[in-house]
């Protein structure tokens, strides 16, 4: 099975009618990029950098960082490395970091705004990213935006941080591409607003579901009820994608979805312009994907939109993907 997947990874992301999906790799170590690659991915479109904070008594330091980064865009070349600022709190806690005993972590002091809490160790992690840009295709992006507000004040330390480069002497790239995960139902339904202020968006589908439907990703108890395909979801992703493709900005999903065979037809359908998953996924996901045709996934996606429930959505997929895929 192996093998018949590897023969997939030199064919081209691409469907029966011309349509070509980037097809990214999520990563937290350099290590991982080799199978990245041994599976077809064209790129990292989450690198997780949260994985540099943990077990360390105090933040990184800026060589750390750039160090880290810098052999993740070396190893990557020519393809492009997506970096996403910190993003702890929640269910990932950083001992040094988090503000103790929050009663909801989840609506607590975490991601963009520990950041924004922290400029002295934001401004290092934005230094250290915009320095490894030097060295090959970089794009930036920001967790748990959830208004314009927020990402205006990113980007105002994002100008401090590349004017003080630039009075250094210090090489980066001054085209560099930044980006917001959509991952909080706010951001969804201000969509349009966001679009204006970066250049892609990448909805992280984990936590988009558990905000949308209120349910804790990782309470084993609820799990039934974590539903990717619910309707209120479907719409989201819609909404999302519409708003970003309006703005002529690219949309993108890195999310656990992403990596899931059967949610292909539904993605496609609704427009995604990159999927970025587990490099093991990938083959599954292409396999896929050179089956579909991207004009029957926008007539599934029409289709799939008018159910109620995610098992209705579900069992319609199951059926189409059994007769065409
Ligand atoms: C997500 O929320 O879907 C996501 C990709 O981010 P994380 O799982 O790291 O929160
Ligand atoms: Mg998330």
């Amino acid at each position: 099975l192996e093998r018949e997947l590897q023969k997939y990874r030199d064919l081209p992301a691409e469907t029966t009618d011309g349509f070509r999906m980037q097809l990214k790799g999520n990563v937290e170590f350099p290590e991982e990029i080799p199978s990245l690659k041994g599976h077809g991915g064209e790129g990292v479109g989450l690198y997780r950098t949260e994985i540099l904070f943990f077990n360390c008594p105090v933040p990184p330091d800026e060589e750390t960082q750039y160090n880290a980064y810098a052999t993740m865009v070396r190893a990557m070349a020519p393809h492009p490395v997506t970096i996403r600022t910190l993003d702890v709190g929640g269910d990932k806690f950083v001992a040094d970091l988090n503000l103790a005993d929050e009663l909801n972590p989840a609506l607590g002091v975490r991601a963009i705004r520990l950041s924004l809490r922290r400029p002295d160790i934001f401004t290092v992690q934005l230094r250290a990213i915009l320095r490894a840009s030097a060295l090959g295709k970089v794009r930036m992006f920001f967790p748990m935006i959830s208004g314009v507000a927020e990402i205006r004040t990113v980007k105002a330390l994002l100008e401090e941080a590349k004017a003080e480069l630039r009075r250094e002497g210090t090489a980066f790239d001054e085209a560099i591409e930044i980006g917001i995960m959509i991952e909080i139902p706010s951001a969804v339904i201000i969509a349009d607003l966001l679009a204006r202020e970066v250049d892609f968006f990448s909805v992280g589908t984990n936590d988009l579901i558990q905000y949308s439907l209120a349910i804790d990703r990782t309470n084993e108890h609820l799990s039934d009820l974590y539903e990717p395909l619910h309707p209120a979801v479907l719409r989201s992703l819609k909404m999302v994608v519409d708003a970003a493709h309006a703005a002529g900005i690219d949309a993108c999903i890195c999310g656990e979805m992403a990596g899931e065979p059967e949610f292909l037809p539904i993605l496609l359908g609704l427009g995604f312009d990159e999927l970025s998953m587990n490099a093991i996924s990938i083959p599954r996901v292409k396999k896929i994907l050179r089956r579909c045709n991207k004009a029957e996934a926008e007539q599934l996606v029409a289709r799939a939109l008018t159910f109620s429930t995610a098992q209705e959505v579900l069992s319609f997929l199951q059926s189409e993907i059994a007769a065409h895929y």
